[in-house]
């Protein structure tokens, strides 16, 4: 039952599994593969600490005021810097800050696309992004991924399709490094076919890589906003770098996209957090970031692998388990007929926790899939996570 009052859109605004679960997550004795937690442990604390009291000392009448629509300068130019490390090359005029790349996701849908409008999306992808679509009152099309990230042949066909049913798409939604939540990659070989398939059929690109830098093999792949600057909209986030409690992150934009983006930006938030902003500009301007981010991915390396060797022995036969090359998750599909829902319960009895992989499938798909977060806890809570749902599996089996 919904309260008269509410609209239509307001029941697209479904609550997110990842959520869902945290609760179980919180539990003591609880071990989370849940979450895609950055471990802040990994970082300076006592930097961000002294450097926030130093910044309100000397300039908490600026840092404390309203700000800029657009974001300060100093953060829009440290935030060129940070994605030149990556190879993405773009010019200060171009950013837009937001109040975490989530944001920078419901602006720009919100100048793209009307009510009723349809948008690509990667299956599986990103809650976060089927609840902003959701909330926009948007029709959302999943698009068939394999180890390879995104499919070619399966984006020209459903493009086809929907062109001919009058439904051109208002933009494809990507994650092409590190995939949340497959861990998959984009190859350097379809990221031309991609652009190149949205660019012919009019379809602007939102790329989003939160994960792009946490990675142990770096400049491995070109960003599809250098391949075409002019339809990519590129989104980053300081999030899994630094902290997601800052709240900061942007979209770098083509120039026809700024003003109505600014408008919007202003319009919905006012401004980011001036402070938030300064401190995350400090980060890349005085700190060696590229080391702090690399040694931090090295970690996330480790943890990959650790929950991958001790997973290898409990999993069922013809489970795969994906391998990824940097980011928080990997992708763990069982073999038919199994549940995801069912192993969760009894997961949650073994004391640990992850996300059924349903939640960021298309319609009905994804039942026997899971995410799986290794990002938070140490690799000898992982193995432990990873005996505990040994033990969830031979239950459910057995069942
Ligand atoms: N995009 C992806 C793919 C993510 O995984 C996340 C965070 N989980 C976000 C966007 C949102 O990040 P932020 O904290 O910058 O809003």
């Amino acid at each position: 039952m919904t309260h008269p009052f509410l609209t239509e859109r307001s029941r697209g605004f479904l609550p997110s599994p990842v959520r869902d679960v945290w609760e179980a997550s919180m539990q003591p004795g609880m071990i989370s593969l849940a979450g895609g937690n950055p471990d802040l442990s990994l970082g300076d604390l006592d930097w961000v600490a002294e450097h926030a009291a130093r910044l309100v000392r000397e300039q908490g009448p600026t840092v404390l005021q309203y700000g800029s629509g657009t974001g300060t300068t100093a953060l829009r130019e440290a935030i060129v810097r940070l994605m030149a490390a990556e190879d993405v090359a773009a010019d200060p005029a171009a950013i837009q800050v937001t109040a975490g790349s989530q944001l920078a996701l419901d602006l720009v849908t919100k100048v793209l696309c009307e009510q009723g409008d349809t948008v690509l999306v990667e299956d599986p992808t990103y809650v976060g992004a089927l609840g902003t679509f959701g909330g926009a009152g948007l029709r959302v099309e999943h698009v068939a991924m394999d180890a390879e990230g995104l499919v070619p042949a399966a984006l020209e066909e459903r493009i086809r399709h929907l062109v001919a049913e009058g439904r051109r798409p208002r933009m494809l939604y990507t994650i092409p490094n590190f995939q949340n939540p497959s861990g998959a990659t984009l190859s350097e070989r379809r990221r031309p076919q991609i652009v190149e398939l949205c660019r012919a059929a009019g379809i602007p690109i939102v790329e989003d890589n939160p994960y792009g830098m946490l990675t142990t093999t770096p400049h491995a792949h070109v960003a599809l906003h250098e391949l075409d600057p002019e339809h990519v909209i590129y989104l980053g986030t300081f999030s899994k770098v630094l902290s997601p409690g800052l709240r900061v992150g942007w979209a770098a934009a083509p120039g026809w996209l700024r003003r109505p983006l600014q408008l919007a930006a202003e319009a919905t938030v006012i401004c980011a957090s001036p402070l938030a902003q300064e401190l995350a500009a400090h980060f890349v301007l005085e700190r060696p970031f590229e080391a702090e981010i690399a040694r931090a991915a090295a970690v996330y390396a480790e943890r990959a692998e650790a929950m991958r060797a001790a997973l290898a022995p409990v999993l069922p036969a013809g489970a795969t388990l994906s391998r990824p090359q940097g980011g928080f998750f990997s992708w763990l599909a069982l073999p038919e007929g199994w549940s995801a829902d069912a192993l969760l319960d009894a997961a949650i009895d073994e004391r640990v926790v992850f996300v059924p992989g349903a939640a960021f499938r298309a319609p009905g798909e994804g039942g026997g899939e899971l995410r799986l977060a290794y990002s938070f806890e140490s690799p000898e809570r992982l193995a432990e996570g990873a005996r505990r749902l040994g033990r969830a599996l031979a239950r459910v089996s057995a069942a």
